[in-house]
């Protein structure tokens, strides 16, 4: 198995929370064909693009994946029902609806998972939160996504969520702006295309 030169970095990853960029690895939700992740070598690509697991775990895991195939598509699919019930969650957060039982219990599947890894342990001269143990554990990368997801939801910044307001983007982010006016993912993507859109509607109807 190999992993795919794919570029993330081409899709202009947000890099805020972790759990966003996750449910950002696919540009739409209503139609899967065009996720960028579509193997288990591609959530290990994106692995490594946000920096959630080194080199060297990415190869031990690709090591273990072509050992296991079916336990490697088993965590794949895993990995794309979390991301979908976490897009779920956070989009009807954003509509002001509350999130589906069934999405729900899908999240807390996967953190209790999570917290059976977590443990305190010294750091710095104090003490703090590391992930133990499960090297060979094809899904692994779930644990800090899923924590991520639970920690998003505990904080004040969950009333800051939104959608993009681009055309076909579905993409999520923080509207951490002073008077909450973010309205795209990135404005050099959506904003510089939803700006030229306006432009090219007003320059038509100037003539
Ligand atoms: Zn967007």
């Amino acid at each position: 198995m190999q992993i795919d030169a794919f570029d993330f970095g081409a899709i202009n990853q947000l890099h805020e929370r972790l759990c966003l960029d996750f449910t950002n690895s696919t540009p739409y939700h209503f139609n899967l064909d065009a996720d960028h992740l579509n193997t288990y070598a591609d959530l290990l690509s994106w692995c490594l693009d946000v920096d959630l697991l080194r080199e060297d775990e990415v190869q031990h895991l690709l090591a273990a994946a072509e050992l296991q195939p079916e336990a490697a598509t088993a965590a794949y699919q895993k990995a794309i029902a979390l991301r979908e019930a976490i897009y779920a969650i956070l989009a009807a957060i954003s509509h002001d609806q509350p999130p589906a039982a069934h999405d729900l219990n899908t999240l807390n599947t996967s953190l209790a998972e999570a917290m059976a890894h977590m443990q305190i342990v010294p750091r710095d001269g104090g003490y703090g939160w590391a992930w133990v143990g499960g090297e060979d554990d094809l899904a692994r990368m779930l644990w800090p996504v899923a924590w991520s997801a639970g920690e998003l939801l505990m904080s004040g910044d969950v009333r800051q969520i939104r959608i993009c307001d681009g055309h076909e983007c579905e993409w999520l982010f923080l509207d951490t702006s002073r008077n909450h006016s973010r309205r795209w993912c990135d404005m050099k993507v959506c904003g510089n295309r939803a700006k030229a859109k306006r432009h090219y509607h007003r320059s038509r109807s100037d003539t």
